[in-house]
Parts: C-alpha cells; structure tokens; sequence
C-alpha cells in the first residue's frame, strides 16, 4: 500500500465545498497544458496505450507505441500474431506477458460483443480484460465523455493533501471526488492534478511556497 497523505492535512482551511471551484480555476490557470501524456492518432491507440502505461511512464510507453502502431493498426493485428511476438513488441514497457495477454483478450471482446470500435461508456469499457476502472475513466474522457474521474497516486496524493478525501482507497477517493468536482470539470479534472503533482506537490518533496493553491490547502507547509 503506497504511503497515506491524509494526515499532512491539518492547517484550518475552508471546507472543501468553498474550496474546490477556486482549486479547479487557478490549476486550471497554472496549467493550461495540462492534457493526456500518451501519444495516440485513434481510439484504439489510445486504449492499447493506457493499457500499457499500467506500472510505467508514460513516456516510456511512448517510445514503443510509434513502432507498435505501424505494425498493428486493426484488433484482428493483436490476434494474427503468436503472442509472444507481440510480448516482444511491448516488452520495454515491462509486465509484458500480463499486457500481452490483456491487451489480446481485450481485442477478442472488441471483435466479438463491439464490431472491433472501442466502446465509450465506462459500463462497456471495463468488460474488456484488462481493462479497470481507472483505464475505463481515461478512455472515455479522453473520447468525450467523461462519466468519473481517473484516480492514479498523483490524483490520490493531491486530493488527500488538499483535503479533499479522507479515504485511501481509489474507488472511495474517487466518489468522494464525483460528489465535489462539478460534472463539467470531472474530464480535466484528473490531468490538472497530475500535472500539478508532477511540476509542484511532489510526492517526497512539495514546493508549496510556489504552490497557487498554499492558501486553500491544509497540508500547506508556509
Ligand atoms: S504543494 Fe500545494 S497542494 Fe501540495 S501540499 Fe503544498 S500547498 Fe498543498
């Protein structure tokens, strides 16, 4: 279990309803670019990309797409291959049998229940194998339509800080999210707080004297 946040959130601040329009606007401000890492040209790019990104970087997952998706452009590609060629092709991105077989599995489905399109609905997503709650959430706000809020340990690192959960557990850090984030927000939501997470509220070491938020976040150490 990664480390818990929960208890760096001390400082008397407004409650989290007040606070939360203000987080959204200035993030929002701070971080204009704030948008998907991963490099994808369609929604089956994209999938297959999240789906790699499990346990690494994006920008390791991004070295070895380019080459993957000139050689697999359809689902029936993942399946005309054995699947140790296609563990071959994913290997940098690590835990390459365990992608391989989600990411063939998950094809199977595509062809079979979806006409081999990448569904939309988080209900439709996670029947594909591989495929959890949190792949579900970036997929479909990545293809417009938003219905959640993908929590990785950027966003459960921040939401704890800035005291906007208690819970250590995604699925919960997550519905306390939806019950605070407006719906129209639930989209860049996640990626304003995994840049933030990335270029300010560091994990060992957060600057909050150049935080834009030091003065609605009860973690703030100034
Ligand atoms: S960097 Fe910002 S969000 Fe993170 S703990 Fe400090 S003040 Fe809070």
């Amino acid at each position: 279990m990664p480390r818990s946040y929960v208890a760096e959130a001390r400082k008397r601040v407004a409650p989290k309803r007040e606070r939360i329009r203000p987080i959204i606007e200035r993030l929002a401000l701070e971080h204009g670019d704030a948008a998907i890492a991963l490099t994808f040209r369609n929604p089956l790019e994209l999938l297959v990309s999240v789906m790699l990104s499990a346990q690494t970087t994006d920008v390791n997952v991004n070295r070895v797409t380019p080459a993957l998706f000139e050689k697999y452009r359809t689902p029936e590609d993942y399946l005309a291959v054995p699947q140790e060629e296609l563990e071959r092709d994913i290997y940098a991105t690590g835990f390459f049998r365990q992608k391989a077989k989600s990411l063939r599995g998950a094809m199977r489905v595509l062809i079979d229940e979806f006409d081999a399109e990448v569904p939309t609905t988080l209900e439709e997503l996670v029947r594909l194998p591989g495929v959890a709650r949190k792949t579900a959430n970036v997929v479909s706000a990545e293809l417009g339509h938003p219905q959640g809020i993908a929590v990785d340990t950027h966003v459960r690192r921040l939401s704890q800080r800035l005291g906007l959960t208690r819970q250590e557990d995604p699925v919960k850090i997550e519905r306390d999210l939806l019950r605070l984030v407006p719906r129209e927000d639930w989209g860049r939501f996640t990626h304003l707080l995994i840049w933030h997470g990335r270029r300010v509220c560091d994990a060992r070491r957060p600057r909050c004297e150049d935080c834009v938020l030091n003065d609605l976040c009860p973690s703030s150490r100034v």
